[in-house]
Protein backbone atom coordinates (compact mmCIF):
# COMPACT_ATOMS: atom_id res chain seq x y z
CA UNK A 1 0.00 0.00 0.00
CA UNK A 2 1.09 3.39 -0.46
CA UNK A 3 2.29 5.48 1.82
CA UNK A 4 0.02 8.30 3.30
CA UNK A 5 0.71 11.50 3.42
CA UNK A 6 -0.54 15.01 5.14
CA UNK A 7 -1.59 17.94 3.42
CA UNK A 8 -1.28 21.21 4.19
CA UNK A 9 -3.47 24.25 3.18
CA UNK A 10 -3.27 28.12 3.55
CA UNK A 11 -6.19 29.58 1.30
CA UNK A 12 -5.83 33.33 0.23
CA UNK A 13 -8.46 35.09 -1.82
CA UNK A 14 -7.09 34.67 -5.22
CA UNK A 15 -4.56 31.56 -3.90
CA UNK A 16 -3.96 27.90 -2.27
CA UNK A 17 -0.39 27.39 -0.86
CA UNK A 18 0.30 23.62 -0.24
CA UNK A 19 2.79 21.54 1.63
CA UNK A 20 2.67 17.87 1.70
CA UNK A 21 4.32 15.58 4.03
CA UNK A 22 4.91 11.89 4.04
CA UNK A 23 4.54 10.41 7.35
CA UNK A 24 7.48 7.88 7.44
CA UNK A 25 9.38 9.70 8.22
CA UNK A 26 7.52 13.05 8.82
CA UNK A 27 8.59 15.18 6.79
CA UNK A 28 7.85 17.39 3.64
CA UNK A 29 7.34 16.09 0.04
CA UNK A 30 6.38 18.28 -1.83
CA UNK A 31 5.15 22.15 -1.62
CA UNK A 32 3.69 24.82 -3.71
CA UNK A 33 0.81 27.06 -4.40
CA UNK A 34 -1.84 28.09 -7.24
CA UNK A 35 -1.85 31.43 -7.69
CA UNK A 36 -4.48 34.25 -9.65
CA UNK A 37 -7.14 32.02 -8.85
CA UNK A 38 -10.23 33.73 -11.18
CA UNK A 39 -7.34 34.85 -13.44
CA UNK A 40 -8.11 32.62 -16.92
CA UNK A 41 -5.12 34.07 -17.89
CA UNK A 42 -2.36 33.84 -15.12
CA UNK A 43 -3.51 31.01 -12.90
CA UNK A 44 -0.45 29.32 -12.49
CA UNK A 45 0.45 26.23 -10.55
CA UNK A 46 4.24 26.21 -9.01
CA UNK A 47 5.89 23.21 -6.92
CA UNK A 48 8.91 21.71 -5.85
CA UNK A 49 10.21 18.68 -4.06
CA UNK A 50 12.81 17.35 -2.99
CA UNK A 51 15.10 15.73 -5.72
CA UNK A 52 14.55 11.78 -5.38
CA UNK A 53 18.15 11.18 -5.80
CA UNK A 54 18.94 13.46 -3.35
CA UNK A 55 20.80 15.95 -5.16
CA UNK A 56 21.14 19.59 -4.12
CA UNK A 57 18.86 20.86 -6.67
CA UNK A 58 15.12 20.40 -6.23
CA UNK A 59 12.45 19.43 -9.05
CA UNK A 60 10.51 22.08 -10.03
CA UNK A 61 7.04 22.62 -11.69
CA UNK A 62 5.22 25.43 -13.27
CA UNK A 63 1.81 24.47 -14.54
CA UNK A 64 -0.56 26.96 -15.88
CA UNK A 65 -4.11 25.58 -15.57
CA UNK A 66 -7.24 27.23 -15.26
CA UNK A 67 -9.35 27.60 -12.06
CA UNK A 68 -11.93 29.81 -11.46
CA UNK A 69 -12.46 29.44 -8.13
CA UNK A 70 -10.67 27.13 -4.70
CA UNK A 71 -12.68 24.03 -5.73
CA UNK A 72 -11.15 24.30 -9.41
CA UNK A 73 -7.47 25.22 -7.74
CA UNK A 74 -7.97 22.04 -5.32
CA UNK A 75 -9.45 19.48 -8.00
CA UNK A 76 -6.40 20.49 -10.16
CA UNK A 77 -4.05 20.18 -7.31
CA UNK A 78 -5.27 16.70 -6.70
CA UNK A 79 -4.80 15.86 -10.49
CA UNK A 80 -1.48 17.33 -10.53
CA UNK A 81 -0.51 14.97 -6.98
CA UNK A 82 -2.27 11.88 -8.78
CA UNK A 83 0.78 12.40 -11.84
CA UNK A 84 3.05 13.09 -9.65
CA UNK A 85 2.52 9.99 -6.88
CA UNK A 86 -0.55 7.60 -8.05
CA UNK A 87 -4.14 7.50 -9.63
CA UNK A 88 -5.75 6.62 -5.98
CA UNK A 89 -3.82 9.52 -4.62
CA UNK A 90 -6.46 11.21 -2.74
CA UNK A 91 -7.15 8.14 -0.86
CA UNK A 92 -3.29 8.14 0.29
CA UNK A 93 -3.93 11.66 2.04
CA UNK A 94 -5.21 11.07 6.13
CA UNK A 95 -5.41 14.48 6.89
CA UNK A 96 -5.87 18.04 5.55
CA UNK A 97 -4.68 20.74 7.76
CA UNK A 98 -5.67 24.32 7.36
CA UNK A 99 -4.15 27.50 8.43
CA UNK A 100 -7.24 29.82 9.86
CA UNK A 101 -6.56 33.33 10.28
CA UNK A 102 -8.55 34.26 12.89
CA UNK A 103 -10.25 31.78 15.83
CA UNK A 104 -11.74 33.95 18.20
CA UNK A 105 -11.49 32.16 21.59
CA UNK A 106 -10.67 29.05 19.79
CA UNK A 107 -7.49 27.73 22.16
CA UNK A 108 -6.62 24.30 20.12
CA UNK A 109 -6.43 22.97 16.78
CA UNK A 110 -9.48 21.17 16.03
CA UNK A 111 -11.48 18.84 13.77
CA UNK A 112 -13.81 20.59 11.64
CA UNK A 113 -17.23 20.39 12.26
CA UNK A 114 -20.46 22.55 11.50
CA UNK A 115 -19.92 24.00 14.98
CA UNK A 116 -16.29 25.13 14.12
CA UNK A 117 -17.36 26.25 10.76
CA UNK A 118 -19.59 28.94 12.53
CA UNK A 119 -17.19 29.93 14.56
CA UNK A 120 -14.97 30.59 11.53
CA UNK A 121 -17.69 32.47 9.66
CA UNK A 122 -18.19 34.30 13.19
CA UNK A 123 -14.92 35.35 13.14
CA UNK A 124 -14.94 37.28 9.62
CA UNK A 125 -16.43 39.86 10.80
CA UNK A 126 -13.07 40.70 13.10
CA UNK A 127 -10.86 39.32 10.00
CA UNK A 128 -12.62 39.62 6.76
CA UNK A 129 -9.44 39.97 4.91
CA UNK A 130 -8.79 36.24 5.73
CA UNK A 131 -11.50 34.39 7.17
CA UNK A 132 -13.54 34.05 4.05
CA UNK A 133 -11.11 32.38 1.89
CA UNK A 134 -10.11 30.34 4.60
CA UNK A 135 -13.47 28.85 4.71
CA UNK A 136 -13.49 28.72 1.05
CA UNK A 137 -10.12 26.49 1.33
CA UNK A 138 -11.66 23.94 3.76
CA UNK A 139 -15.27 23.62 1.41
CA UNK A 140 -13.07 23.01 -1.26
CA UNK A 141 -10.81 20.46 0.29
CA UNK A 142 -14.02 18.86 2.03
CA UNK A 143 -15.27 18.15 -1.46
CA UNK A 144 -12.06 17.01 -3.36
CA UNK A 145 -10.99 14.66 -0.22
CA UNK A 146 -14.30 13.93 0.79
CA UNK A 147 -14.17 11.67 4.36
CA UNK A 148 -10.76 12.51 4.79
CA UNK A 149 -10.75 13.82 8.87
CA UNK A 150 -9.98 18.74 7.98
CA UNK A 151 -8.21 20.20 10.97
CA UNK A 152 -8.13 23.88 11.58
CA UNK A 153 -5.13 25.62 13.46
CA UNK A 154 -5.86 29.42 14.06
CA UNK A 155 -3.05 32.33 13.93
CA UNK A 156 -4.79 33.30 16.97
CA UNK A 157 -4.76 29.78 19.50
CA UNK A 158 -1.42 29.99 21.02
CA UNK A 159 -1.93 33.48 21.99
CA UNK A 160 -5.63 32.31 24.14
CA UNK A 161 -3.40 31.64 27.45
CA UNK A 162 -2.82 35.55 27.64
CA UNK A 163 -3.94 37.02 30.67
CA UNK A 164 -7.09 39.36 30.61
CA UNK A 165 -4.88 42.46 31.93
CA UNK A 166 -3.17 41.90 28.65
CA UNK A 167 -5.74 41.26 26.01
CA UNK A 168 -8.21 43.34 27.18
CA UNK A 169 -8.29 46.76 25.61
CA UNK A 170 -8.97 49.84 27.94
CA UNK A 171 -12.75 50.35 26.54
CA UNK A 172 -16.59 50.46 27.51
CA UNK A 173 -16.42 46.72 28.85
CA UNK A 174 -19.57 46.01 26.81
CA UNK A 175 -17.83 45.81 23.20
CA UNK A 176 -15.91 43.38 24.95
CA UNK A 177 -18.90 41.30 25.77
CA UNK A 178 -21.17 41.85 23.24
CA UNK A 179 -18.68 42.53 20.64
CA UNK A 180 -15.72 40.44 21.24
CA UNK A 181 -13.40 43.84 20.83
CA UNK A 182 -10.24 42.61 22.69
CA UNK A 183 -6.47 41.62 21.82
CA UNK A 184 -5.86 38.35 19.94
CA UNK A 185 -2.60 38.18 18.36
CA UNK A 186 -1.71 37.06 15.33
CA UNK A 187 1.08 34.47 13.55
CA UNK A 188 0.64 31.73 16.70
CA UNK A 189 1.86 28.89 14.78
CA UNK A 190 4.93 30.61 14.34
CA UNK A 191 5.97 31.85 17.88
CA UNK A 192 4.37 28.03 19.34
CA UNK A 193 7.15 26.89 16.90
CA UNK A 194 9.80 29.06 17.67
CA UNK A 195 9.29 28.84 21.50
CA UNK A 196 9.55 24.73 21.28
CA UNK A 197 12.48 25.12 18.82
CA UNK A 198 14.13 27.67 21.15
CA UNK A 199 13.91 25.36 24.37
CA UNK A 200 15.46 22.32 22.39
CA UNK A 201 17.81 24.45 21.72
CA UNK A 202 18.48 25.36 25.03
CA UNK A 203 18.17 21.91 25.94
CA UNK A 204 15.36 23.10 28.46
CA UNK A 205 12.02 21.31 28.92
CA UNK A 206 9.68 24.15 26.98
CA UNK A 207 7.42 24.49 30.22
CA UNK A 208 10.61 26.02 31.97
CA UNK A 209 11.51 28.09 29.38
CA UNK A 210 10.86 31.66 28.94
CA UNK A 211 11.72 33.05 25.67
CA UNK A 212 10.70 36.49 23.84
CA UNK A 213 9.71 35.47 19.85
CA UNK A 214 10.55 38.06 17.07
CA UNK A 215 8.91 37.52 13.68
CA UNK A 216 10.06 39.65 11.57
CA UNK A 217 8.92 39.65 8.49
CA UNK A 218 6.37 41.77 6.03
CA UNK A 219 3.92 41.17 8.67
CA UNK A 220 5.70 41.70 12.39
CA UNK A 221 4.61 40.45 15.38
CA UNK A 222 6.80 39.96 19.03
CA UNK A 223 5.38 37.36 22.24
CA UNK A 224 6.49 36.83 25.39
CA UNK A 225 6.32 33.26 26.24
CA UNK A 226 6.42 32.23 29.89
CA UNK A 227 7.07 28.20 30.44
CA UNK A 228 5.55 27.61 27.14
CA UNK A 229 2.21 29.54 26.74
CA UNK A 230 2.05 33.27 25.78
CA UNK A 231 1.74 35.82 27.91
CA UNK A 232 1.44 38.91 25.49
CA UNK A 233 1.87 39.61 21.96
CA UNK A 234 2.00 42.95 19.84
CA UNK A 235 -0.81 42.50 17.76
CA UNK A 236 -3.84 42.59 18.66
CA UNK A 237 -7.95 42.54 17.94
CA UNK A 238 -6.64 42.87 14.02
CA UNK A 239 -2.86 42.01 12.74
CA UNK A 240 -2.27 45.97 12.76
CA UNK A 241 -1.46 46.53 16.29
CA UNK A 242 1.82 46.60 17.72
CA UNK A 243 5.11 46.96 15.35
CA UNK A 244 5.44 48.85 11.98
CA UNK A 245 5.53 46.72 9.37
CA UNK A 246 6.01 46.45 5.72
CA UNK A 247 2.85 48.19 4.96
CA UNK A 248 0.80 48.44 8.21
CA UNK A 249 1.34 50.94 10.95
CA UNK A 250 1.21 49.09 13.62
CA UNK A 251 0.81 51.55 16.75
CA UNK A 252 -0.92 54.73 16.58
CA UNK A 253 -3.41 57.01 18.67
CA UNK A 254 -6.58 56.23 17.63
CA UNK A 255 -7.30 60.32 17.70
CA UNK A 256 -5.48 59.84 14.31
CA UNK A 257 -7.71 57.66 12.83
CA UNK A 258 -10.65 60.15 13.94
CA UNK A 259 -8.48 63.06 12.34
CA UNK A 260 -7.74 61.87 9.35
CA UNK A 261 -11.88 60.68 8.71
CA UNK A 262 -12.62 64.02 10.44
CA UNK A 263 -10.72 66.31 8.78
CA UNK A 264 -9.44 64.66 5.57
CA UNK A 265 -12.56 63.30 4.70
CA UNK A 266 -11.57 59.82 4.41
CA UNK A 267 -14.01 56.65 4.06
CA UNK A 268 -13.51 53.72 6.29
CA UNK A 269 -12.50 51.89 3.72
CA UNK A 270 -10.05 54.30 2.31
CA UNK A 271 -8.44 54.63 6.16
CA UNK A 272 -8.45 50.61 6.46
CA UNK A 273 -6.56 50.68 2.96
CA UNK A 274 -4.34 53.25 4.14
CA UNK A 275 -3.39 52.11 7.53
CA UNK A 276 -2.87 48.27 6.32
CA UNK A 277 -1.62 49.17 3.11
CA UNK A 278 -0.02 52.13 2.36
CA UNK A 279 1.81 52.93 6.21
CA UNK A 280 4.78 51.21 7.62
CA UNK A 281 8.11 51.11 5.71
CA UNK A 282 5.83 51.98 2.41
CA UNK A 283 4.40 55.15 4.16
CA UNK A 284 7.16 56.64 5.50
CA UNK A 285 10.04 55.19 3.33
CA UNK A 286 8.24 55.02 0.04
CA UNK A 287 9.09 51.18 -0.29
CA UNK A 288 8.21 48.07 2.05
CA UNK A 289 10.93 46.04 1.32
CA UNK A 290 13.63 46.45 3.99
CA UNK A 291 16.41 45.16 1.75
CA UNK A 292 15.38 48.76 0.00
CA UNK A 293 15.16 50.50 3.03
CA UNK A 294 18.57 49.40 4.26
CA UNK A 295 20.65 50.23 0.99
CA UNK A 296 18.46 53.68 0.97
CA UNK A 297 19.81 54.87 4.52
CA UNK A 298 23.67 52.93 3.63
CA UNK A 299 23.08 55.54 0.72
CA UNK A 300 22.04 58.62 2.86
CA UNK A 301 18.49 58.82 2.39
CA UNK A 302 17.33 60.59 4.86
CA UNK A 303 13.50 58.52 4.98
CA UNK A 304 15.05 55.42 4.75
CA UNK A 305 16.88 56.40 7.73
CA UNK A 306 14.23 57.24 9.40
CA UNK A 307 12.28 54.31 8.81
CA UNK A 308 14.94 51.97 9.05
CA UNK A 309 15.29 53.96 13.24
CA UNK A 310 11.66 53.48 13.42
CA UNK A 311 11.68 49.78 12.65
CA UNK A 312 14.37 49.09 15.24
CA UNK A 313 13.29 51.08 17.90
CA UNK A 314 10.02 49.61 18.45
CA UNK A 315 11.72 46.10 18.28
CA UNK A 316 13.69 47.53 20.98
CA UNK A 317 10.86 48.81 22.98
CA UNK A 318 9.03 45.50 23.08
CA UNK A 319 11.92 43.67 24.25
CA UNK A 320 12.30 45.81 26.69
CA UNK A 321 8.58 45.74 27.51
CA UNK A 322 8.61 42.06 27.31
CA UNK A 323 11.18 41.35 29.42
CA UNK A 324 9.24 43.24 31.92
CA UNK A 325 6.31 41.18 31.27
CA UNK A 326 8.36 38.08 32.17
CA UNK A 327 9.78 39.60 35.11
CA UNK A 328 13.34 40.01 33.89
CA UNK A 329 13.47 36.23 33.72
CA UNK A 330 13.96 35.67 29.96
CA UNK A 331 16.23 32.56 28.34
CA UNK A 332 16.69 33.71 25.17
CA UNK A 333 15.55 35.87 22.64
CA UNK A 334 14.45 34.46 19.00
CA UNK A 335 14.91 35.88 15.71
CA UNK A 336 12.94 34.96 12.95
CA UNK A 337 11.29 35.18 9.44
CA UNK A 338 12.03 36.99 6.65
CA UNK A 339 14.03 39.89 8.63
CA UNK A 340 14.54 38.08 11.41
CA UNK A 341 16.47 35.01 9.79
CA UNK A 342 17.98 36.94 7.09
CA UNK A 343 19.23 40.42 8.16
CA UNK A 344 22.36 40.46 10.82
CA UNK A 345 22.51 44.16 10.10
CA UNK A 346 19.03 44.79 11.59
CA UNK A 347 19.25 41.89 14.42
CA UNK A 348 23.00 44.14 15.42
CA UNK A 349 21.03 47.42 15.29
CA UNK A 350 18.50 46.36 17.53
CA UNK A 351 20.91 44.59 20.25
CA UNK A 352 24.04 46.48 19.98
CA UNK A 353 21.89 48.86 22.59
CA UNK A 354 20.44 46.29 24.51
CA UNK A 355 23.96 45.17 26.57
CA UNK A 356 22.17 47.09 29.77
CA UNK A 357 19.06 44.37 28.99
CA UNK A 358 21.37 41.36 28.81
CA UNK A 359 21.99 40.80 25.64
CA UNK A 360 25.35 40.91 23.77
CA UNK A 361 25.55 39.74 20.60
CA UNK A 362 28.60 38.29 18.58
CA UNK A 363 29.35 39.88 15.50
CA UNK A 364 30.76 36.96 13.63
CA UNK A 365 27.73 34.11 14.88
CA UNK A 366 25.65 37.39 13.93
CA UNK A 367 27.42 37.74 10.54
CA UNK A 368 27.54 34.35 9.72
CA UNK A 369 23.90 33.13 10.69
CA UNK A 370 21.66 34.04 7.59
CA UNK A 371 19.72 32.21 4.60
CA UNK A 372 17.67 29.83 6.61
CA UNK A 373 20.51 29.32 9.06
CA UNK A 374 19.87 28.23 12.75
CA UNK A 375 21.84 28.98 15.69
CA UNK A 376 23.09 31.09 18.40
CA UNK A 377 24.49 34.60 18.19
CA UNK A 378 25.00 35.47 21.69
CA UNK A 379 28.70 35.92 22.93
CA UNK A 380 29.62 33.91 25.85
CA UNK A 381 29.24 37.31 28.03
CA UNK A 382 25.67 37.43 27.42
CA UNK A 383 23.35 36.96 30.50
CA UNK A 384 20.52 35.66 28.21
CA UNK A 385 20.96 33.69 24.67
CA UNK A 386 19.92 35.48 21.15
CA UNK A 387 18.78 32.89 18.71
CA UNK A 388 18.40 32.61 15.12
CA UNK A 389 15.39 29.78 14.33
CA UNK A 390 13.89 29.50 10.91
CA UNK A 391 10.14 29.59 11.37
CA UNK A 392 7.99 26.88 9.53
CA UNK A 393 4.23 27.37 9.72
CA UNK A 394 3.64 24.48 7.76
CA UNK A 395 5.88 21.97 9.71
CA UNK A 396 3.49 23.30 12.69
CA UNK A 397 0.35 23.26 11.21
CA UNK A 398 1.13 19.54 10.17
CA UNK A 399 2.74 18.34 13.37
CA UNK A 400 -0.86 19.96 15.36
CA UNK A 401 -3.21 18.16 13.18
CA UNK A 402 -1.68 14.63 13.61
CA UNK A 403 -2.06 15.37 17.15
CA UNK A 404 -5.52 16.10 16.76
CA UNK A 405 -6.02 13.05 14.13
CA UNK A 406 -4.35 10.73 16.48
CA UNK A 407 -5.96 12.07 19.59
CA UNK A 408 -3.65 13.30 20.81
CA UNK A 409 -4.64 17.19 21.44
CA UNK A 410 -7.24 17.67 24.56
CA UNK A 411 -11.10 17.50 23.92
CA UNK A 412 -9.38 17.86 20.12
CA UNK A 413 -13.50 17.19 18.58
CA UNK A 414 -14.88 20.14 20.91
CA UNK A 415 -14.00 23.58 20.47
CA UNK A 416 -12.02 24.83 23.38
CA UNK A 417 -13.44 26.59 26.18
CA UNK A 418 -12.91 31.01 26.61
CA UNK A 419 -9.35 31.52 28.10
P1 LIG B 1 8.33 37.17 5.19
O1 LIG B 1 7.04 37.94 5.26
O2 LIG B 1 8.66 36.46 6.46
O3 LIG B 1 8.45 36.30 3.98
O4 LIG B 1 9.47 38.28 5.04
C1 LIG B 1 9.57 39.03 3.85
C2 LIG B 1 10.38 40.27 4.11
O5 LIG B 1 11.69 39.93 4.61
C3 LIG B 1 10.67 41.05 2.84
O6 LIG B 1 9.67 41.98 2.59
C4 LIG B 1 11.97 41.76 3.16
O7 LIG B 1 11.68 43.04 3.65
C5 LIG B 1 12.58 40.98 4.31
N1 LIG B 1 13.89 40.42 3.98
C6 LIG B 1 14.20 39.26 3.36
N2 LIG B 1 15.53 39.11 3.27
C7 LIG B 1 16.10 40.18 3.84
C8 LIG B 1 17.44 40.64 4.07
N3 LIG B 1 18.49 39.92 3.69
N4 LIG B 1 17.61 41.83 4.67
C9 LIG B 1 16.56 42.57 5.08
N5 LIG B 1 15.29 42.20 4.91
C10 LIG B 1 15.05 41.03 4.29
Amino acid sequence: MAAKKLLVVNAGSSSLKFKLFGLEPFAPTMSGMFDRIGDKANCVLKASAPSPDGAAKPRKWEIKMQAANHVEAMTGMLGFFREQYDKAFSSQVMAVGHRIVHGMDISQPVLLNTDVMAKIKAAAVLAPLHNPPGLQGIEAAQRVFQGVPQVAVFDTAFHQTMPPHAYMYALPYDLYEKHKIRRYGFHGTSHKYLAEQAAVMLNKPVGQTNVITCHLGSGSSIAAIKGGHCVDTTMGMTPLEGLMMGTRCGDLDPAVVLHIQNQMGLSTKDTDTLLNKKSGLLGVCGHNDLRAVIEGAQGGKPRDALGLAMFVYRVQKYIGAYTAALGGHVDAVVFSAGIGENSSIIRQLILAPLKGVGLSVDRAANDATVDGKQGEISDSGSKTKILVIPTDEELSIATQTLEVVRGETAMANEPAAAA
